[in-house]
C-alpha cells in the first residue's frame, strides 16, 4: 500500500486518535492528518502543548480512526451489531518539519500548512516518517461479502511489519475441529493440511481454545 493510499483511508476518517506516551502513561488526543508527500504523513501542533513535547521527547506516534458508525446496537436476543466499516492504525517515527523546510518544498499542497503557522505562530508541523499499519475491514453480518474480515497490513521507510492471525504448526494431526470453530472462515483445508489465512483471522481464540493437539501459536504472549 502506498503512501498515498494510506493518507486517503485516514482522510475519509478525518479526526483520529492520536496517542504518545508521557512518562509511563499513554496519553490520547484528537488530531487529523493535513498532507503526505514521499516521506510520509503530516499534522501539525502548538509548541505549547504537552502532545509536542512528547512528540519531541519520544519521537514516536501512534494514530487510529473509525470509518463506520460508531454506535453500537444489542438485539432482543443479546447479541451486538456492528455496522460494516473499517478502522485504521498505524505506529512509526516522527520528526518535527520547521515551517522553513515545509516553504523550501514549494509545493501547493502544504500551502494550508504555511497558512496555519502564520495565523498561529506556535504551530509547528511533524511527518511519520517510518511506520507500519492496518487496516482492519470488517461485515460481521457478511452483508457485503461472503466473510466478515480482510486485514491488510502494510508499512513505510523500512519499518518491520507482522503478518495478522494465529498459526497452525506442525503438531496439526489435521482433525478439523478448528475449521469448525472458526466463525471468521479463515482456516482453509487441503486434505488434511491446515492453514489459517491471517487476513481473515479476527485473533478471536477459538481454534486456539479447541485444538486437541496444541498445534497452534498466537502472538499474545
Ligand atoms: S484443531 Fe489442531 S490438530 Fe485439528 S486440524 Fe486444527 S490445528 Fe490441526
Ligand atoms: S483465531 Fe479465531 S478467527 Fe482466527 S483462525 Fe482461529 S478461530 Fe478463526
Amino acid at each position: 500500500m502506498t503512501i498515498q493510499e494510506i493518507f486517503k483511508h485516514f482522510d475519509k476518517i478525518g479526526c483520529c486518535t492520536f496517542a504518545t506516551v508521557d512518562r509511563d502513561y499513554p496519553e490520547t488526543r484528537i488530531a487529523h492528518f493535513l498532507v503526505y508527500d514521499e516521506e510520509g504523513l503530516y499534522f501539525m501542533t502548538m509548541n505549547t502543548k504537552p502532545f509536542y513535547k512528547q512528540l519531541k521527547k519520544t519521537g514516536k506516534v501512534s494514530v487510529c480512526g473509525l470509518s463506520a458508525k460508531s454506535t453500537v446496537e444489542e438485539t432482543a436476543e443479546g447479541n451486538l451489531v456492528f455496522d460494516a466499516g473499517y478502522f485504521i492504525r498505524l505506529t512509526g517515527d516522527v520528526r518535527e518539519v520547521t515551517i522553513e523546510e515545509i516553504r523550501a518544498k514549494n509545493d501547493p499542497a502544504f500551502a494550508y500548512c504555511i497558512a496555519d503557522q502564520e495565523r498561529y505562530p506556535a504551530m509547528t508541523a511533524f511527518v511519520i516518517y517510518r511506520a507500519k499499519g492496518e487496516i482492519f475491514d470488517y461485515d460481521f453480518e457478511k452483508e457485503h461479502r461472503d466473510h466478515k474480515l480482510e486485514r491488510e497490513r502494510f508499512s513505510y521507510g523500512d519499518f518491520p511489519v507482522t503478518a495478522p492471525g494465529l498459526t497452525i504448526t506442525e503438531n496439526c494431526i489435521g482433525c478439523g475441529t478448528c475449521a469448525s470453530v472458526c466463525t471468521f472462515d479463515a482456516i482453509e483445508a487441503q486434505g488434511n493440511q491446515y492453514r489459517i489465512n491471517g487476513n481473515r483471522c479476527d485473533e478471536c481464540g477459538n481454534c486456539f481454545i479447541s485444538c486437541p493437539a496444541d498445534a497452534i501459536t498466537h502472538k499474545g504472549i
